[in-house]
């Protein structure tokens, strides 16, 4: 095969199973299993909700259970905004810039390391580091929702300023002591971009074989196994950025089996400035809001992959974008801000047949 394959290649970023106790231990039973639902606010900042099809509302539970844990275990380890008691975390590391390594869980090493090598996969289009620059935006935004009559974007001299401290070179990550490092006062990591799709990830292989799950972490969407039925095939839609002014709700449905559909896009988190969109999604080359896309989903058999595609594809020009979805095996739709629409003929695979 002339392109790699990407999950061998990235394999290495995720700590070995072995490592892991297993979630979702299901009983064989003969019977069809049902479908049970919970949700929850709180984690990696969004909403998250699952569907599981187990036998009883017992296997259910302890299903959601070890999934909820997990995922709260991994939302504070990759937490920018907070501390937790016997934990050095991304902010802890993100406080230590400058001063001193930090000893790190795996997971953290895992989710750097991989992230690390997503920003030469993609010519720095994506970049953790970018955390100073992120920050400012992040501050606009908040001021611009608030009080929308006197939002602004921030000037460029305060983000070329902060954009001298976005060298992805200076964090260390030290694999064999464990520990990550960033080497300059000022810079700070932001995992906004691959965390919910890494840690969905790592959840989705310690989940038992013959499991049947799909969850959505804001709009970090996995599935796993085969849901019951003739067809065993999971139907996940598409959002349409126009729903709110009363569109189709869907842009399109996806059929699928296992695996990540991820969506980045300039509806989720953004402000408006004298009539222009400034979304959440920044370009490391201008320091401003990328504005070539409305939506950019991705599928992947891996969630961590396709959650770090998504969001360089909405900055990447859509050649560059092309040839770096087609190296990676990935499906991908991208919806222009003058709603046009793009795929691959790997993504039109995915859609179900037009009614
Ligand atoms: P997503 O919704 O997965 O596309 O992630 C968007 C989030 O990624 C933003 O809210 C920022 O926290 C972060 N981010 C924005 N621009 C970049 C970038 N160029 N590289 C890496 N992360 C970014
Ligand atoms: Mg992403």
């Amino acid at each position: 095969m002339g392109t790699f394959n990407t999950v061998t290649h990235f394999k290495h970023f995720y700590l070995t199973p072995l490592f892991f106790f297993a979630i979702c231990l299901l009983s064989s039973c003969a019977s069809t299993p049902k479908k049970y639902e919970t949700g929850y606010f709180g984690l990696f900042d969004t909403y998250t909700s699952i569907i599981i099809y187990a036998k009883n509302e017992g296997e259910f539970k302890r299903c959601a259970d070890g999934i909820h844990d997990r995922l709260l275990e991994l939302h504070r380890y990759f937490d920018i905004y907070d501390t937790y008691d016997g934990v050095n975390n991304l902010k802890t590391v993100n406080d230590m810039a400058g001063v001193a390594p930090v000893p790190v869980r795996g997971e953290i090493i895992g989710l750097l390391q991989f992230s690390k090598e997503m920003y030469y996969e993609t010519n720095g289009a994506f970049n953790i580091a970018l955390g100073p620059v992120l920050s400012i935006w992040r501050d606009y935004r908040e001021a611009g929702v608030q009080h929308p009559e006197g939002a602004a974007p921030p000037p460029m001299e305060i983000l070329l300023e902060a954009s001298a401290h976005t060298d992805i070179e200076k964090l260390i990550i030290d694999a064999e002591r464990m520990t990550v490092f960033l080497t300059e006062p000022g810079m700070s990591i932001d995992v906004g971009a691959v965390a919910k799709g890494y840690a969905a990830q790592l959840v989705v292989e310690q989940l038992t074989d013959g499991v049947s799950v799909i969850m959505d972490i804001g709009g970090n969407i996995v599935a796993v196994g085969k849901p019951p039925g003739k067809r065993g095939l999971w139907n996940v839609g598409v959002m349409n950025p126009d729903k709110e002014t009363g569109a189709d709700e869907l842009l399109t449905t996806l059929k699928t089996e296992s695996a990540a559909v991820v969506t980045s896009g300039d509806y989720q988190r953004y402000y408006e400035a004298d009539g222009v969109r400034y979304g959440h999604i920044v370009d490391p080359y201008t320091l401003m809001p990328a504005a070539r896309y409305r939506s950019v989903t991705v599928v992947h058999a891996d969630s961590g992959l396709a959650d770090a595609l998504s969001t360089a594809l909405f900055i990447l020009p859509y050649d560059d974008g092309l040839k770096t979805a087609e190296r990676f095996g990935a499906a991908v739709m991208w919806m222009t801000r003058g709603d046009e629409i793009y795929k691959n003929e790997r993504f039109e695979r995915y859609e179900s047949e037009k009614k």
